[in-house]
């Protein structure tokens, strides 16, 4: 949606919650005491009460809003924002922007609708032939282990380690001079603790079909592969040729790094999975909007 389109479609919290209700009575608003489906409406509380039971469900319970005290517009525009915006923007930027006097809350609400982000492209099994290697991401020093002999320059970082996984198909008959040029699908990007191969195969295991065919480099860390894929192509490749072997993999963390590092600079390690979410989610939907206002 465009900023014009936007503006017309919501210009004040009324309108914001309207649209917002609309979408809940689309999905359903189910009892969380009884279970009971059907509701009636109480238009002066703005209130739904169960048809069985009398159980009161305000508009934003149980969706990425629940107990949040911020305006629905806020709300909206910072889905908006967040679907439409090709990089990002940081909590700080968007706080000046709404002329808001924390910064917490608003800082709250972007995280909770990047786990929202997360949530809804862990549905999603990846499949066909998939490229995957690891990739380390700088990220800030925890306080507590600011005093180790990794302190140096400005700052102190560590590296915090993410398996990507991109859907990756050969384009038939085509030949360029790096050799078959390859067509990315969805991806995905997941911390891991190490590089171990149990922690690999469990994290593939989630994240990709039985069906799909990986292809990764001979690292000892992808060993437990075949258990969790029907194929597994281990290739030994030479540094320089990584990109060529791996294309997508690559491409995508050169730009996630260059993303999160231009907009939040220092990243906390506990943090980083909530910026990999919102550029998996954007690459995944290449910037076509989607409603995120329902989750939870
Ligand atoms: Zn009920």
């Amino acid at each position: 949606m465009k900023l014009f389109d936007f503006v017309s479609e919501y210009p004040d919290e009324e309108s914001c919650k309207l649209k917002f209700k609309a979408i809940r009575d689309k999905e359903g608003v189910v009892c969380r005491k009884c279970g009971g489906k059907a509701h009636y409406w109480k238009k002066d509380k703005w209130q739904y009460e169960c048809k069985v039971c009398g159980t009161r469900t305000t508009l934003r319970s149980g969706t990425v809003m629940h107990g949040s005290q911020l305006p629905f517009r806020y709300w909206f525009i910072a889905i908006h924002l967040l679907t439409s915006t090709k990089k990002s923007f940081s909590a700080l930027e968007l706080q000046r922007q709404l002329g808001h006097k924390y910064y917490e809350p608003i800082w709250g609400m972007l995280h909770k609708l990047r786990l929202a982000m997360g949530k809804r492209d862990e549905k999603y099994m990846l499949s066909a032939e998939i490229e995957l290697d690891d990739g380390f991401f700088s990220t800030e020093r925890p306080f507590e282990d600011k005093n180790s002999k990794l302190k140096r320059g400005r700052g102190s970082q560590k590296k915090t380690k993410v398996l990507v996984m991109t859907e990756s198909k050969e384009v038939k008959g085509k030949t360029t001079k790096k050799g078959k040029p390859r067509k990315v699908g969805y991806i995905k990007m997941q911390i891991i603790e190490n590089l171990k191969a149990e922690t690999i195969t469990q994290e593939v295991k989630k994240s990709v079909s039985k069906e799909a065919e990986l292809i990764t480099d001979a690292s000892t860390s992808y060993v437990g592969l075949p258990k969790v894929v029907k194929h597994h192509k281990a290739i030994v490749i030479p540094k320089e040729k990584v990109g060529v072997v791996l294309p997508w993999v690559h491409i995508a963390i050169s730009n996630a790094k260059r993303l999160i590092l231009d907009i939040y600079h220092n990243v906390k390690p506990k943090f980083l999975q909530s910026y990999l979410n919102e550029f998996c989610y954007k690459f995944n939907r290449r910037y076509f909007g989607e409603q995120l206002v329902t989750s939870q």
